[in-house]
């Protein structure tokens, strides 16, 4: 215990919650299959970033968790990996519909980089993923949802008008993720992260990531997160 306290402060890694799984120093120590550790290595990353070492053995297992690293630093690889682990842990995978893993994020740049993301990871395993946001059509995102995936990454309004379009389901999604929730709250998307949030089960496991943590997010992320590990690297600012 000694040991792991002096190697996140060595990493600046500050946790708090009950029961935190240690920090790992590589990919290998997460356990990821074969394909996974292909597909990793494709993209040329050889070690977890600080925010990956601490938040991916805490994501994988099973717990919520409030991430804050300064941007730049892989949170989103924190969350797109443990999330096709999960993906691949359903059992009967193709019995029921809609999306398994839902990423909101606030804008449509952020919304598409981190579906390329995901994309690059889902591919080895033939796992589905949609990207959902403003200036694409809603006529073809309806018919691309229509068609099945496992993975929405998707701006909180669009989703939500393709929610009530019923252009896909959320009984099947149990892995939400929320990024950059400090900007999603200055642009003024906390109602729409609450109809999503509120339509989608509560035995689910979320994630909320941020560069900021300002009181109004921690207070949303107190409600809607089911004790949560807080992860922060760095110095972060409120
Ligand atoms: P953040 O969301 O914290 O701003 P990103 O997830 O966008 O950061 O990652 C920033 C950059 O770092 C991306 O180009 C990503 O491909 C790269 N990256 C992520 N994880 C690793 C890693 N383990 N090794 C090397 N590069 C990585
Ligand atoms: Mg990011």
């Amino acid at each position: 215990e000694q040991e792991v306290a002096e190697y996140r402060k060595s990493l600046a890694i500050c946790v708090s919650g009950f029961d935190v799984p240690r920090p790992v120093k590589t990919f290998e120590d997460c356990g990821f299959a074969p394909e996974l550790m292909r597909a990793i290595a494709k993209q040329g990353y050889e070690k977890p970033t600080t925010i990956q070492c601490q938040a991916l053995p805490i994501v994988l297992s099973g717990r919520d968790v409030i991430g804050i690293a300064k941007t730049g630093s892989g949170k989103t690889a924190s969350f797109v990996l443990p999330m096709i682990v999960h993906i691949m842990d359903q059992p009967e995978l193709q019995k029921e519909e809609g999306p398994i893993g839902v990423i909101c994020a606030p804008t449509r740049e952020l919304a598409h980089q981190i579906f390329l993301e995901a994309k690059k990871f889902a591919k080895a395993y033939g796992i589905r993923a949609s990207a959902v946001y403003g200036g694409m059509s809603k006529l073809d995102q309806f018919k691309e949802l229509k068609a099945g995936c496992e993975i929405v990454v998707a701006t909180p309004g669009r989703l939500i008008d393709m929610l009530k379009m019923k252009a896909l389901t959320m009984t099947r999604a149990t892995y939400l993720v929320l990024d950059e929730a400090d900007r999603m709250f200055d642009l003024g998307f906390e109602p729409q992260i609450r109809s999503i949030v509120g339509q989608i089960r509560p035995d689910r496991q979320t994630l909320l990531f941020s560069a900021t943590m300002p009181r109004k997010v921690e207070k949303l992320a107190r409600e809607i997160l089911s004790d949560p590990v807080r992860v922060t690297v760095g110095e972060v600012g409120t």
